[in-house]
This record gives C-alpha cells, structure tokens and sequence, in this order.
C-alpha cells in the first residue's frame, strides 16, 4: 500500500556559521523568522536520495528549523510503476512528445489517493500551517489538504518547451495550489492559465558547508580518486549527474571522444548513482551508456552505490569535483541544475550544455562556457585543457557568483518570505 515516510536524517546546521558568507543575512534571517514563529511547515517529494530536491530539503528543513520554524519532510513510498509513471510525466514536462494513456493516469491519481490516508496523519501529527509539494509525484495531493492550510507547489522541473497535454492534464491539481513557485521567471508561460498573483520565483541554492560541497584539500581529493582508479597525474574531466536522457551522457561521451583526439590522455569520470527511487529509467540509459564507453579505461563510470569503497557519496563527488580539471554539464534542459552549482561553488570551471537553467548560473566567456553541441563542448574542453590560467579565472568568478546568489542561506531567507 503506497504511503508517506518521514525523513529524519538530516544534514548537521548550525546557522551560526553561515555567517562567514554573508554576515548581514543573519539579522534578515532572524526578523524574517520571528515572523514565522508560528509557522509549522510539511515538506513532500517523491524520493529521501538522489536528485537536486532531496539535496536541498536536507539542509534546508533542519535550517529553517534552527530559525524556529517546525519543518518536516515526508517522501513518498510506491510501487516502481508508479515512479516509472511520474518519470514519464516528468519528461512530458521537459519536452518530450507523446502522453500518458488513461489507464497511467488513473494510476498517477489512484496512488495519490491512497497517500491520503497517511497525509491525514501527518497533518493531525504536526499540524502544519503549509504544506509544500515538490514537483509532479504528488501533485495529486492538493485534492486532500484541509482548506486552511497554505498549498504551495514547488516546481523545480524545466518548464520552458513542456508537452501542453501534459499540462493540460495537471491543470486541474495545479489550480487548486495557492501559490506555484518556479526555478526561473520564463517558466510561468507554460501556464499562461494561472493568475500571475499565485506564482513566485525562488532560484535553488547548496549548502556550502555539506559534506559535498564544504572544501576539500586537493591531496585528499586526489588520494580518493586514486582509489577508484583515476590517475590524477593525468588531465580529468567530470559530469556528476543521474544517467537521465535530459543530461545528455551520450553527448558528453562524445565531446570526450573529440577531446581525445588533441588529448589522448585526457580522463572523463561520469557519477550517477542509481539512488533516486523517482528514476527507474536509469538503469537502462545506463546500459546504453556502458556500451557507448567503447571499453575505454580512460572513462570512469559510478553507478553503484554498493561500489563506493566504504566512503560516502558525497565524498566522493567533493573528490571528483575538486580533483577534476573541469566539470561538464552537457544537459539539453535543467530546470535550474544544482551540480552546476556545487562545481562553480568549487572553483570549477564549468562547460555547460545551454539549458535555462545554465544560463541563469552561466555568463558565457565570463563563469564558465556555454555550448550548443558535443562538437562545441569538445572545442571548449580542449582550449581550457591548454589553459589554465583561463580555468582559473572562470573558476574564480564561478566561485564569486555561487557566493553572491546561490548559497543556502538566501535560499531559506525566501523560502520564509513564502510562509509568510
Ligand atoms: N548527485 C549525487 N551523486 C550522483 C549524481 C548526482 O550526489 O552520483 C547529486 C548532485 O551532486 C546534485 C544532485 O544530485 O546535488 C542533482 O541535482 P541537479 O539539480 O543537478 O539535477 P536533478 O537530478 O535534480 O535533475
């Protein structure tokens, strides 16, 4: 029987030590937080692991906490048909053509509706003030929020070509939320049917000092990725993302081949490891992937979470941003992109498919390189390959720009804004 679990595992906050990014944001956060005293907030998603929304609700629930706002975060368990479904939907909403048949929908609709009953329990458990529904897996919930309850949706999904019956079909749960908030301000002609009052934009944001993202000595990177089998001595490029179509794995493979031919002994690492329960369609892009690495030893693929060698994910991908020499993000849509995010927030150089999302994070020439094709991300790998004062300087104003917009504490200053 579907159901609702609590997550309780959360990253470690102190907001204390948010501080040293910005020492005004504090008095912000405080005035804007005594102000939600009362707010009690239930967070839902499809999935505790893998993905950008996991990532954030992690750090963000025990912040907001730490400000005195009494947030909790449920996700959702059902049967693979179900996630195999919300995926269709989710790539419907990215653009691809085609549509669910009926008997999906009522699926997609029959399983929300068996969540009620657990949904019930947690609102008379904490009875939350808001409840936000992140992105389309239970979108269907709305139908069962008492109405005195603040209804929010967070879309965190690329929304700027969507397949319109998609829409059309998610229309009648989407009305109902009082507010919709969007990654980017260009999204919300995809749902010209909405009052223009009930949407709000909230760009995403890391947290600087996870366990992913806080920094990383380079010998230690280094020793990490020896023990995978990389060879730091040799030149390393990285796309850390779930093996997903939308991020164009095939397309990096490519890039690297092309790369290759003016770098033979140039590294390509791809991390996705299959824990995001919300994409069964992983494994198999992977398989795809795997016979497209033509066996190459310089490609370094992570999809097993049970190959990790005893260390963290998180870890690892620290390691594998801060070791490399570059980081691509060859995606063809991205609804904002948080591993963007994490490898400018590193330093990183970053060469990056020209997706909504990427152009948000992404001045091109000046933060990292935007790239139409294979062909012109492999142009850019091979010139900053041979110059690494420009990688530098990319990656130091990567850096900068991660510091100015997209750090955790901005990110929960307008989330509460929201509650308020
Ligand atoms: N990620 C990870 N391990 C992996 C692949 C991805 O921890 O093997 C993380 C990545 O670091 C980022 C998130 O998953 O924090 C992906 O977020 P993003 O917004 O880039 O993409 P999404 O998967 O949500 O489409």
């Amino acid at each position: 029987m579907p159901t609702l679990l609590e997550f309780r595992n959360f990253n470690r906050i102190n907001t204390k030590d948010y501080e040293q990014f910005d020492s005004k944001l504090r008095a912000k956060l405080i005035s804007a937080a005594k102000k939600s005293k009362n707010k009690k907030v239930l967070h839902i998603n499809a999935t505790p692991f893998g993905g950008g929304v996991a990532e954030m609700l992690r750090s963000q629930i025990p912040f907001e906490r730490m400000l005195g706002i009494k947030s909790h975060w449920l996700t959702i368990k059902a049967p693979i048909k179900f996630f195999r479904i919300t995926k269709k939907i989710h790539n419907f909403i990215q653009g691809k053509s085609d549509t669910l048949t009926e008997k999906e929908k009522s699926l997609y609709i029959s399983v929300n509706r068996e969540l009620q009953k657990s949904l019930a329990y947690f609102i008379e458990k904490y009875k939350p003030t808001s409840i936000v529904i992140h992105d389309p897996q239970p979108l269907p919930l709305v139908n069962f929020i008492p109405k005195q309850i603040h209804k929010i949706l967070r879309l965190h999904i690329d929304l700027s070509t969507p397949n319109p019956a998609i829409l059309e079909f998610l229309k009648q749960f989407i009305v109902s939320y009082d507010k919709i908030v969007l990654s980017n301000k260009i999204y919300r002609l995809a749902m010209p049917w909405l009052k223009l009052s009930k949407i709000a934009v909230i760009m995403p944001a890391i947290d600087p000092l996870s366990v992913k993202n806080r920094s990383m000595n380079s010998e230690t990177a280094r020793l990490i990725i020896n023990e995978f089998g990389i060879n730091h001595t040799k030149p390393l490029i990285t796309q850390v993302s779930r093996f997903d179509p939308w991020k164009d794995p095939l397309g990096v493979i490519k890039a690297y081949y092309l790369a290759k031919n003016k770098i033979p002994d140039i590294q390509l690492a791809m991390a996705g490891f299959f824990f995001a329960q919300d994409d069964p369609e992983a494994k198999e892009i992977f398989k795809i992937v795997k016979k497209n690495d033509r066996g190459d030893r310089d490609i370094f693929l992570f999809s097993n979470p049970k190959k990790l060698l005893g260390i963290s994910n998180d870890t690892l991908i620290n390691a594998l941003y801060t070791a490399s020499d570059l980081v691509i993000q060859k995606s063809i849509r991205e609804g904002f992109g948080l591993t963007m995010t994490e490898a400018m927030w590193k330093g990183r150089a970053v060469v990056a498919g020209k997706t909504t999302g990427a152009l948000v994070q992404i001045k091109d020439g000046k933060n990292g390189i935007l790239v139409n094709s294979s062909e012109e991300a492999a142009e850019a790998i091979v010139r900053l390959m041979k110059n690494e004062k420009s990688r530098e300087k990319l990656g130091k104003a990567a850096h900068q720009s991660v510091k100015r917009r997209f750090l955790l504490p901005h990110y929960v200053l307008n989330n509460i804004k929201l509650y308020n």
